[in-house]
């Protein structure tokens, strides 16, 4: 597969998840409960014959829900969460930048593409303390799953089964990483890819095309447009700066979207004029594809290029170009569909800043108290290891 060449650590996980699904379904004493990443609803149409980029965010859900699954919800909830963290970090880090901390560290790099934490891990083991500590949102949700509303529902967390759907094979590698695990128990059971989910909706019979639009189940379920676009390149770190932006200088932002942020380069360096550290634009980095984070990463270390944040994507246009997508053979022009179809979920969505999340402030307020609280910092931050060179 395409994977083999983008991502450095999928080609170990190529094995098929759809059957550890089915055998999850028919477990009567499993709850089994499923996410489903934001790339996936722009691509999964295309194996039923739909254009790139066509929005099958209702039939997916629809399709989840008669294959059995208890509950369908939406990681990109927990993308908003991961933007509450991240955001809240960036500002600390910001802070203590300007006030001359020693321990504090700048650029911060966005961390939710495990294949890019792991190539860091092997290749930059003297740059770790630049990553953000925040999980990604397949762990985000999963952990919160496991850890607060299994406990809610009265299910013992070994009963409760955790599926993703995800673009991406690294996510199967991620998930088995073991600070993502409570006494064995992994945080996410089964990762599967969003041709996986094909697979099992084809082996299942339904006319896909053809089936109702249905909503993702509560309190998982809503999500900003902020949530939306981490499945593009330049998608995490615009949907960090709209809230930090807010954090930042206390002032509303009016308009969300932060055009210099978008494009298909490989590389781009984006200034935000409007957030202004020691009188100069926050400066931001993006890079996708690993030869093009690379580039990015030396030029940094090197001090060619001097920015505030980065965002590194694995994969060429990001989770959307994904190893675990449709294959898309090469063709750049799929990558585009869905690149303005995820950007039109975004546009159409009333909600488009993460902080404003109804849900979001519920979980907060219910069970994590404040970002980056003691609670939130166990459940939703992470360590990196340095590891061999490969
Ligand atoms: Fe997975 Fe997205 Fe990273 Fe690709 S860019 S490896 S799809 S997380």
């Amino acid at each position: 597969g395409q994977c083999v060449a983008v991502c450095p650590v999928g080609a170990l996980h190529e094995r098929d998840y759809t059957w550890d699904v089915v055998e999850a379904l028919a477990n009567k004493k499993k709850k089994v409960i499923v996410q489903v990443a934001p790339a996936v609803r722009v691509a999964l149409g295309e194996e039923f014959g739909l254009e790139p980029g066509t929005d099958v965010t209702g039939k997916i859900v629809s399709a989840l829900r008669m294959m059995g699954f208890d509950y369908v919800f939406d990681t990109n909830f927990a993308a908003d969460l991961t933007i509450m963290e991240e955001a809240t970090e960036l500002k600390k880090r910001v802070e203590g930048y300007l006030a001359k901390d020693p321990d504090v560290k700048l650029p911060i790099l966005t961390s939710c593409c495990p294949a890019w934490v792991k190539f860091i891990e092997h290749n930059y083991p003297d740059m770790l303390d630049i990553p953000s500590s925040a999980k990604s949102p397949q762990q985000m949700f999963s952990v919160v799953a496991k850890e607060i509303w299994a406990k809610d529902m009265g299910v013992d967390r070994n009963d409760l089964v955790v599926v993703s759907v995800m673009p991406c094979l690294a996510k199967k590698y991620e998930a088995s990483r073991e600070e993502f695990s409570k006494n064995g128990n992994p945080d996410t059971d089964i990762s599967i890819s969003t041709r996986e989910l094909a697979e099992l909706i084809k082996q299942k019979g339904f006319n896909f095309t053809n089936l109702p639009d249905s909503e993702f189940d509560a309190p998982y379920g809503t999500s900003s447009g902020a949530a939306d676009i981490f499945g593009r390149t330049g998608g995490v770190i615009e949907a960090a700066t709209r809230t930090a932006y807010e954090w930042i200088t206390g002032n509303e932002l009016e308009k969300v979207d932060f055009e210099q942020l978008r494009g298909l380069e490989g590389i781009r360096i984006a200034e935000v004029p409007e957030l202004q550290i020691e009188g100069s634009a926050f400066r931001i980095g993006i890079a996708h594809g690993l030869g093009a984070a690379r580039e990015l990463l030396d030029k940094i270390k090197s001090g060619e290029e001097v920015v505030h944040a980065i965002e590194i994507m694995a994969c060429k246009g990001g989770c959307i170009g994904g190893g675990g997508q449709p294959y898309h053979h090469g063709n750049f022009e799929i990558i585009k569909k869905r690149f303005e179809g995820i950007q039109a979920i975004d546009n159409g969505k009333e909600l488009r800043k993460s902080h404003e999340n109804p849900y979001i402030k519920q979980l907060y307020e219910k069970h994590l108290g404040e970002p980056m609280s003691h609670k939130a910092h166990e459940l939703l931050h992470t360590k990196y290891f340095a590891r061999k060179k490969n």
